[in-house]
């Protein structure tokens, strides 16, 4: 545990040693959501009392350490209860650790009984209802801030995981993970309808990514990123706060080979455009004309209508296009106008 940390973490236990600290229960917020928190529940015998620490170790500076560790003293009432709650937890059952997990990791570590420890993904496992009241408890203490956590930490309980989920990377092979899994069923029904009236309109795989736009009322951009093997981050930018249909069609898409790649197009205005701010690349994926504006993908995840004509001429070439040259027929035509 806390291996890439540790010189901090045995410092900061070095530190409250001194001051009398006896570690009893710990938690460690491990790269959660780009946060290193870790916050203890401590006995100081000497003074027969409980405090709660937290030090954010991403802004932890070792040489002044005193400066970074934030001590709360808890009333009576308050431990009392937590060490109650603790006790009442069946550490055996819930026994977990899991290596796999690639950021968002919560480290439970209790010393009430044995030294036991948990890891955990982002969310609280169902079977560890028990937490949820000393994991209340210690939050409270804490700054308002971290409440983001703690309500994150339990979106299981309140059925928002979902919609945490949407934003992350989860454990999901793209091309055997188990849909039902992640995917409300009219989702599925919805995203399966989608793709067979081909309305997943273009498909293609850039670097580690597959980016689609898919018709519904409007069209739809769904990112679908291989973070590594087993991880993958699912993103569409419809309003839905879970895994959308849009997401579904673009996944059977994937999985029934039906790629069709962007329509690729050069700028040929001035250096500085808009483009050049988002994108480094020299050319531009499109899905083509609407609206009398060019619709440009960036990989990063935006729309962009741009005007495809400026005094007469054409701002864009096409170099890749399909082959009925749709695009270019459409660019020609717009000149026209
Ligand atoms: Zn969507």
């Amino acid at each position: 545990m806390f291996n890439n940390k540790k010189s901090s973490f045995d410092k900061i236990n070095d530190y409250l040693v001194k001051k009398g600290h006896e570690l009893v229960f710990s938690i460690y917020l491990a790269d959660y959501n780009g946060n290193n928190i870790y916050i203890r529940f401590d006995y100081v015998p000497k003074i027969a009392v409980y405090k709660i620490v937290w030090v954010d170790l991403n802004f932890l500076n070792i040489k002044h350490l005193e400066s970074y560790i934030n001590v709360q003293m808890l009333t009576k009432f308050i431990s009392t209860k937590i060490i109650e709650k603790l006790a009442e937890i069946d550490y055996e059952s819930g026994f977990y650790l899991n290596d796999d997990i690639i950021g968002d990791r919560v480290e439970l570590l209790t010393y009430l009984k044995e030294n036991k420890e948990y890891v955990f993904d982002r969310f609280l496992p169902l079977e560890w209802e028990k937490f949820i009241d000393p994991l209340a408890l210690i939050f409270s203490y804490l700054p308002r801030g971290m409440e983001v956590f703690l309500n994150e930490i339990f979106a299981k309980f309140d059925g928002t995981e979902e919609g945490y989920n949407c934003l992350k990377p989860i454990k999901f092979n793209i091309l055997k993970g188990d849909s039902t899994k992640i995917f409300r069923s009219l989702s599925i029904s919805k995203g399966t309808e989608l793709f067979e009236q081909n309305r997943v309109l273009f498909l293609e795989k850039v670097d580690n990514k597959y980016l689609a736009i898919v018709e519904d009322r409007i069209p739809y951009l769904v990112m679908i990123e291989e973070v590594d093997k087993e991880h993958t981050l699912l993103w569409c930018n419809c309003k839905a706060r879970y895994y959308c249909k849009h997401i579904y069609a673009v996944l059977l898409a994937i999985r029934e080979n039906r790629f069709n790649n962007f329509y690729k197009v050069k700028f040929l205005g001035k250096e500085e455009s808009l483009l050049d701010k988002v994108t480094l690349r020299n050319f531009y994926y499109s899905f083509g004309i609407r609206n009398g504006k060019l619709y440009i993908v960036t990989p990063d995840g935006m729309i962009l209508p741009l005007n495809p004509v400026e005094n007469g001429k054409l701002l864009f070439e096409v170099i890749e296009d399909d082959d009925n040259c749709s695009l270019s027929k459409a660019l020609e035509e717009f000149k026209l106008k």
